[in-house]
């Protein structure tokens, strides 16, 4: 029995994040376990705050009568009885603290999210009431009357004639209005009860499952047979869209739940798409749940609650189902495993792909990554013998590949073309139009950073010290958000002389306007962050247009993910340029993987798609790569570049951001940790100080310092470092309020 206990503070002080002694209360002492929440009194007024048990201890360690005792725990006593895994979650924590220099506090917070009270919800359903004959009858009325979404949730209920409300609605795009009418009509039912159930209700229909290929077989028994002989071994999977990842998922899922363990199913939250659900639903009934950010907090809560228990065995979810208490751990999948939103941009700015392998080692698990277009930093692990790599390399759909051309706007300018849309792009839009198929027309358009680009050669202002696109500011200047450099905005190009050199601004409203004055008669539908910043827009935008209710969609990155129009044939990138530049080393690796999802989206039906990829620079290698989706190539000739300027993962990088409402302290503190971090370690490449790539926002203002090094400890040092420093400032009385973060190996600039 421990009378003590060490609790770390929730509390967002760095000054304050050192655990506190407690003592346990007689009726806690069978329930508290490491990383289990209470209440506990803290500082001068008593106050109640949030704190996590680290250790549990029967000696003092100090004068007893100054031990506080803890107050209450937050949930039901019975809340932390189960076999909960706190010890991992605390060691996992204390990992992240190191790794990616948060507090202790924050990182406990980020793993034990999901030790949060759960309660009872009101889970809402729709059910079939019609019998098999009469839901045909009805079904074939619909058809008639071409009620395209009564048509498809018919269907779906013919299947699974039960389902939740929140998965038809959500991924099913099927609006309240279709339900409220078949309701009414006596099709279907809407039901709600109070339970800890599962979100979702299915029986295992074993029917649906597939024969595995050879290919995908030998990597089901390499990573079973890993995990076997007891190795907590990481596989990558690369495998172009449709080529059986997701059965090979499954698969080794299964295997690992023979085995008594368990699985965490890792999908970005744009690509979870119900189509992916219903199939683990098949396979392993209500012992899968799903977690997204759909569900309220509480029916999140209940979730890990059936966790806890053991009442499930796969969890399918984005970044934080990672932290799913499942004391039986097997096995961690990571699909999309390139997607930038497995970076936590908060701190703790961890990787989920780094903290899944930290995980897995300490819960002897194996990890499995997938992707058609593998992040360099899991391809070169792969490469070099870290992760075990495979290859799935055809589609088992049919459905053939698109062709891919590039239409070169620096040509299109010669002609007298100065419309968004080249001669060959407008001719087969009409071709599309004139038959009835559908297009999808993508700007890939992202981050805020303006490149400057030259009309008539292409050729793009980029930094002379770091090789990254200069941006363009408001008050006409080009700057490097790596190293601060700055030169005036230029008139003419300086490679060819063209005075065509400008920033490239049309957006997609523009666009949209272009299409309706240009094809009066065609249907055109835009998704972007306007159209979607209402919510429920989002989904209402595909499912219209999955169900042909229009020509053409005009969106950004949002639209390539996910789903699957199978009456797209053409697939229109307008300025594939636009990610090139967006003035971070990721850059051209970012273009390489939409510019392939892009294509990925033509052609999914029957009838071969087109793809046309229009550029100011055809030549450039993420373009050409993409276009012949030549992934090796790419791989190599960015390796390159990458090695050649010690960028991620050919070294490490660590970023340091300063923020303040008052730009000369933010600048001064900069210029100081820099100094700090070149006498300290000379042979570190320190760079910078620079204006962060949003110069300011809500009134702070942001720099920035960029340390490299291929040793990640060295750079764990700088910000032990820089920590000391500010500690230090503090306590001469001389505090810098300026807040500073540190990101490791960043995805997106700061
Ligand atoms: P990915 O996850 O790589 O996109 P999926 O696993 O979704 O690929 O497979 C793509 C399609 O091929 C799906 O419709 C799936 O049902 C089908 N499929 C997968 N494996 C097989 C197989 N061994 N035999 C037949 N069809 C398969
Ligand atoms: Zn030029
Ligand atoms: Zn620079």
């Amino acid at each position: 029995m421990s009378r003590y206990a060490e609790i770390i503070i929730d509390i967002a002080y760095n000054k304050l994040d050192r655990p506190f002694t407690y003592r346990v209360p007689e009726r806690m002492q069978e329930v508290l376990q490491p990383g289990s929440l209470v209440m506990v009194p803290f500082g001068k007024g008593n106050v109640l705050r949030k704190g996590y048990v680290i250790t549990l201890k029967d000696d003092c360690g100090m004068d007893p009568e100054k031990v506080k005792e803890i107050a209450e725990l937050p949930v039901n006593d019975s809340g932390y009885s189960e076999d909960d895994d706190g010890a991992t979650a605390i060691a996992l924590a204390a990992w992240m603290k190191r790794r990616y220099g948060s507090t202790m506090a924050a990182a406990l917070r980020t793993v034990l999210t999901s030790r949060k009270p759960g309660k009872p919800v009101k889970t809402r359903e729709i059910e079939l009431i019609l019998s098999r004959e009469e839901a045909q009858k009805q079904l074939e009325i619909y058809i008639r009357k071409h009620q395209v979404a009564r048509e498809r949730l018919l269907r779906e209920l013919m299947e699974v004639p039960r389902q939740p409300y929140s998965l038809i609605t959500g991924k099913l795009h099927i609006t309240a209005p279709v339900i409220r009418a078949m309701s009414l009509a006596g099709v279907i039912k809407v039901t709600e009860e109070e339970s800890f159930r599962n979100p979702v209700l299915f029986d295992k229909a074993d029917e649906d499952r597939k024969e595995l290929s050879e290919a995908q077989k030998a990597i089901v028994d390499g990573v079973l047979a890993d995990f076997d002989a007891g190795k907590s071994t990481v596989s990558l999977i690369h495998g172009i869209t449709g080529s059986g990842k997701t059965e090979v998922y499954i698969s080794i899922i299964k295997g690992i739940v023979d085995r008594g363990r368990k699985a965490i199913m890792l999908i970005p939250e744009i690509a979870l798409t119900y189509q992916t659900l219903l199939r683990f639903y098949r396979y392993f009934g209500e012992r899968v749940s799903v977690m997204n950010s759909s569900l309220s907090d509480s029916e999140k809560a209940d979730q890990w609650e059936r966790a806890r228990r053991g009442e499930i065995d796969v969890i399918i979810g984005p970044r934080s189902a990672l932290f799913t208490p499942f004391a039986q751990l097997g096995v961690i999948v990571i699909d999309e495993e390139h997607e930038g939103s497995y970076k936590n941009e908060s701190m703790p700015k961890y990787h989920t792909r780094e903290v899944a392998e930290e995980l897995a080692r300490l819960k002897n698990a194996c990890v499995v990554l997938g992707s058609a277009t593998p992040s360099l930093e899991s391809y070169y692990r792969a490469q070099d013998g870290t992760y075990r790599l495979y290859t799935l390399t055809e589609r088992l759909t049919g459905g053939t590949l698109p062709t891919v051309e590039i239409a070169d706007l620096r040509q299109e300018l010669r002609n007298g073309n100065r419309s968004i849309l080249s001669e060959r792009l407008q001719q087969l839009l009409e071709d599309r139009l004139e038959r009835g198929e559908q297009s999808i027309l993508f700007l890939n358009r992202r981050g805020v950073a303006g490149f400057v680009s030259c009309r008539s050669c292409g050729s793009v202002i980029k930094c002379p010290h770091c090789d990254i696109s200069l941006s363009l500011h408001k008050n006409n200047r080009l700057v490097c958000h790596y190293c601060g450099y700055e030169q005036p905005g230029v008139k003419e190009c300086p490679e060819c002389g063209s005075p065509y050199i400008s920033g490239f601004r049309a957006g997609t409203e523009q666009i949209e306007e272009h299409l309706k004055i240009r094809y009066p008669g065609a249907r055109v539908l835009r998704l972007d962050a306007d159209t979607t910043s209402r919510k429920g827009s989002y989904d209402k935008i595909l499912s219209s247009f999955a169900n042909r209710e229009a020509d053409i969609l005009v969106g950004t990155q949002m639209i390539v993910k996910g789903h699957d129009f199978p009456g797209v044939t053409l697939v229109g990138i307008l300025l594939a340029d636009m990610s090139l530049y967006a003035g971070d080393y990721r850059a051209a690796e970012r273009t390489f993987q939409l510019l392939t999802q892009a294509a990925g989206r033509a052609g999914r039906g029957e009838v071969p798609g087109n793809v046309v990829i229009q550029t100011y620079q055809p030549e450039n290698y993420a373009v050409q790569y993409a276009s012949a989706q030549d992934y090796e190539g790419f791989y190599k000739e960015e390796m390159n570049y990458r090695s050649l300027l010690l960028y991620p993962p050919a070294a490490h990088m660590l970023c340091v951001q300063l923020q303040s409402d008052n730009e000369d302290r933010a600048e001064s503190l900069a210029g100081r940790l820099r100094e700090l971090f070149v006498r300290d370690d000379p042979e570190v490449l320190v760079i910078g100080p620079a204006k962060g790539s949003l110069t300011k926002i809500r009134d702070q203002y942001r720099y920035v310092i960029y340390i490299k090094d291929v040793n990640y400890d060295k750079l764990v040092r700088c910000k032990d470092r820089a920590e000391a420093f500010y500690a230090y400032l503090v306590k001469i009385g001389k505090d810098p309020q300026v807040q500073v973060q540190f990101d490791f190996d960043p995805v997106s600039p700061f």
